[in-house]
């Protein structure tokens, strides 16, 4: 049974949805029961009863569109849900509709869809940031008080800071990637964006754990902390902080630039470099974590300044094998005359995919080509494993009982180094090489392997600032407690237009 969305909270709907469509695809009922709302109470995911939520359109729900963005997808309906969609319908959550993403999950913008353009609540001549932008947005604008994202090099974590909401990217295998498209395996993760960290925490409880369908889920390692039972009093930590000063010095370091359209050479060491009023935001989650009576040390991991060729090169390559699937005889859009199967497939994909999409399919083959792999990709596995044993030694794994003494709880890291950018014409927008030479600070928690989670810490020019704090395996709890602390302290601000419907 269905009934029809209350009126009020239609008419919000829409007169957010003009400005910033976020959605692909939004019902115009709601389940029975689910109006009016009740206040859900706090404990195990219970309260998520009647809330409404969005899905990046990567996860499947069945009925739903899942176009991943892509032309190519663009008239699928799913035939099946997604194990982290099932479970929060079980804990009587339900979908309100399917949000705009960066073609296949490809990008840092949302502007690589080939469906629609996403504009940040904040200001909506910017970027929500992506590649989950439309569930960062929604949430942002209060449309839904949760969505689920998907975050495989950056894509939760940045565009919750471009919208000012909190972002969650899980240890690896935390959440079920059944009836997540496949982008880079080994790297991603189900997400979630949310409002509040307390929200954030219920909707992992809700649909973390070991399924039968995704060999690579597991429950948490029985030492792991409990998500309940929090100690939100401030127990002291010790908190790494990893500057970006110390990143960019090794940036430097390393001659990888780029002739840029002006004919200047843009490096990675610039497009890391964070602007001013992110290295603010910074310095103030350092001062109020300090004072929250934590302990901040500097810590340092050399390797990282290899990260984002890692990750690019890892993720191009598994990239080109995933999207292998989509061949026009299975699935989505084909051609309506071809001369062989060989022509079927080149059509297809000639015109389903994207430019970027195509660019990366192209250089995952390069990487992986015989007799090339240890120069690219067997390289890129051994920076790989460098940057997880550095993280490992300063945060300990929950993985490995030789484990040594771990130095800190968490690690304080910038997510992105600029706030939401703008689209050209107001002349502070980035080039796409800046916007992968960017993703150095949020690839490193999926190359290791590790949670992350982002947070609003301050406003700038009317733009929020967010930070993320990175723990060990399956440590979300110490770091989800240690944000609701902070939020407690530190209410996180929303946009001028924002009514809160939720309880
Ligand atoms: N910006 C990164 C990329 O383009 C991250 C994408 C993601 O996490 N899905 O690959």
């Amino acid at each position: 049974m269905a009934s029809t969305l209350p009126e009020t909270y239609r008419a919000y709907c829409t007169q957010w949805e003009a400005q910033i469509h976020a959605f692909i695809e939004m019902k115009e009922t709601a389940p029975d029961g689910a109006f009016p709302l009740v206040p859900p109470g706090d404990l195990q995911g219970k309260g998520l009863a009647g809330l409404p939520f969005a899905v990046k359109d990567n996860i499947a729900v069945q009925g739903f569109s899942l176009s991943c963005g892509s032309k190519l997808l663009e008239a699928l309906r799913s035939p099946y849900t997604a194990t982290a969609v099932q479970k929060l319908e079980a804990a009587g959550a339900w979908v309100l509709g399917k949000t705009n993403l960066d073609e296949f999950g490809m990008g840092s913008s949302t502007d690589n869809s080939a469906i629609q353009q996403t504009n940040n609540p904040w200001d909506t001549s910017r970027v929500a940031g992506g590649s989950s932008g439309g569930s960062a947005a929604a949430v942002a604008a209060g449309i839904v008080p949760f969505a689920l994202g998907s975050d495989t090099g950056g894509s939760v974590r940045q565009p919750a800071s471009f919208c000012g909401v909190v972002g969650l990217k899980p240890s690896y295998g935390a959440i079920s990637r059944y009836g997540l498209v496949a982008y880079a395996s080994s790297l991603e993760s189900i997400g979630i964006l949310a409002d509040t960290t307390a929200r954030c925490r219920s909707v992992f409880a809700a649909i973390r754990g070991k399924d039968p369908l995704d060999q690579t889920s597991q429950d948490a390692p029985p030492g792991a902390a409990p998500l309940y039972g929090q100690d939100l009093s401030g127990s002291p930590k010790v908190i790494g902080v990893l500057s970006a000063d110390a990143i960019a010095k090794a940036l430097a370091a390393v001659a990888a630039g780029i002739e840029g359209s002006s004919g200047t050479k843009e490096t990675a060491a610039q497009a890391a470099s964070l602007e001013q009023d992110v290295q603010q935001g910074f310095d103030v989650a350092k001062t109020r974590l300090t004072a929250l009576g934590h302990r901040l040390v500097e810590v340092e991991i050399p390797s990282l300044k290899y990260g984002v060729p890692a990750y690019y090169t890892i993720a191009t390559a598994e990239a080109s094998a995933n999207l292998a699937r989509f061949d026009g005889v299975r699935y989505g859009r084909r051609p309506l005359q071809a001369e062989n199967p060989e022509d079927l497939i080149d059509k297809t994909r000639e015109a389903g995919f994207g430019p970027e999409v195509k660019l990366r399919i192209l250089l995952g083959t390069f990487v992986l080509r015989s007799g090339f792999q240890n120069r690219y990709y067997l390289r890129a596995q051994r920076i790989r494993m460098g940057i997880r044993r550095s993280f490992e030694e300063l945060l300990g794994s929950a993985e490995y009982s030789r484990s040594e003494t771990p130095r800190c709880d968490a690690i304080l890291m910038p997510v992105f180094p600029t706030r939401a950018f703008g689209r050209g014409d107001a002349g502070e927008t980035l080039s796409p090489f800046a916007q992968k030479a960017a993703d150095l600070y949020t690839c490193c928690a999926n190359l290791a392997g590790l949670p992350a989670l982002a947070f609003p810490v301050s406003l700038a020019g009317g733009l929020p600032v967010g930070v993320q704090l990175l723990g060990r395996a399956f440590s979300e709890a110490t770091l989800l407690d240690l944000v609701e602390a902070y939020e407690q302290a530190h209410p996180f601000p929303h946009p001028a237009a924002y009514q809160a419907f939720w309880p």
